[in-house]
């Protein structure tokens, strides 16, 4: 049985975005409430961690620029935007510390054996956030969590490669910026095509410079993509990656807005999607990473759906075998348009092609 440590840091329960934004402030305690109804939080395996630690100043710039940190900070003071879709309520940088050293103590608990995997919710966004703020939206981010646990754990010796997996609906621009030039942390993202969703990042092209080369890897795929042809994408290029990369961790962004009821976005998984990703990704863990992984569960807009798929991919990595698989609305009925397979098909071999210069894999 593995050991997982649910990271709940009920101070994360206050942050609110306000009235008519899409992340909503109930989603956090949904999904726990969900969590407890399902059974999860009954599991002899399963542990849930407040912990009493936040983020340094010295993490936010190992990867920040300090007019980011200072921005936010005089931001949270009285409350106050950072940009059109990323309101700074008050609070808001003592939060994200916390949101910060909830997975800084995460990683550390699972590098040093504590636990096996770790799944932290968050209540704000992360992966857009870029080194500082160039006027471009932040999309409900403040601090670059996932780049920040990972530059933590490297310099304090617990982790040397590491590799992000963003199963987010959304391009993760500011991770790909942040490790853009740097060959220890191995990003691939999965979301939908740039040319129709913000940020508008994430072409296959792109690929990292200098010698970070090759450790970028962008998978989109186009609005209306099903379960099947998703799956496919991961299938065929995350193992064969992190065999031959070979990470010390697994940092797994999973967003629920990749659900066909999502109201930002334009893909069309079904509930029973969230299992078998889980389930494929916990496996090339185990297999390549000696099952060390954290698990973070990102955007999701549709409130019921983000919980419900938050609790699968709980479920799963908890261990629970019975699962009670639940859309929202009907699901988009038969298979997806020969025209998505043969986009992704197409997708997929110039992507190889591209990165047979990198991976003996794709040779
Ligand atoms: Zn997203």
């Amino acid at each position: 049985m593995r050991r997982v440590a649910l990271i709940y840091q009920r101070k994360l329960l206050e942050h609110d975005f306000g009235p008519g934004h899409p992340f909503r402030r109930e989603r956090l305690a949904l999904y726990f409430e969900k969590l407890r109804v399902e059974g999860v939080l009954d599991l002899p395996n399963v542990r849930v961690v407040d912990p009493d630690f936040k983020a340094s100043e010295d993490d936010i710039l190992l990867v920040h620029d300090p007019s980011l940190l200072n921005l936010i900070k005089r931001l949270s003071v009285g409350g106050g935007m950072l940009d059109a879709d990323t309101p700074v309520p008050i609070g808001t940088y003592e939060r994200a510390l916390i949101q910060a050293g909830g997975i800084i103590y995460a990683g550390r608990a699972v590098m040093g054996g504590e636990f096996d995997r770790a799944v932290q919710c968050v209540a704000f966004g992360g992966h857009h956030a870029t080194k500082a703020h160039y006027g471009f939206s932040f999309g409900f981010c403040y601090f670059n969590d996932d780049a920040i646990v990972i530059r933590h754990l490297q310099k304090y010796g617990y982790v040397r490669r590491a590799f992000i997996l963003d199963c987010d609906a959304h391009h993760g621009n500011g991770i790909q910026e942040i490790f853009y030039d740097d060959p220890t942390v191995l990003y691939m993202s999965i979301h939908q095509d740039p040319r129709t969703l913000y940020p508008g990042t994430g072409f296959i092209d792109e690929v990292g410079v200098g010698a970070g080369e090759g450790y970028t890897v962008n998978v989109p795929l186009p609005p209306g993509v099903d379960n099947e042809n998703y799956l496919r994408a991961l299938r065929e290029i995350f193992p064969p990656l992190m065999r031959e990369f070979k990470p010390d961790i697994l940092l797994f962004i999973v967003g629920a807005d990749n659900y066909f009821a999502d109201p930002l976005t334009n893909y069309n998984l079904t509930m029973a999607f969230y299992p078998e990703l889980t389930n494929e990704v916990l496996k090339i863990a185990d297999e390549v990473c000696g099952g060390r992984i954290l698990i973070r569960l990102g955007g999701g807009y549709n409130v019921k759906a983000a919980v419900n798929a938050f609790y699968l991919v709980t479920a799963c990595a908890a261990g629970m075998e019975k699962l009670n698989i639940e859309d929202v609305a009907t699901p988009p009925t038969g298979k997806a348009s020969s025209w998505i397979t043969r986009q992704v098909d197409s997708t997929l071999t110039q992507l190889k092609r591209i990165l047979s210069k990198y991976w003996a894999c794709f040779k």
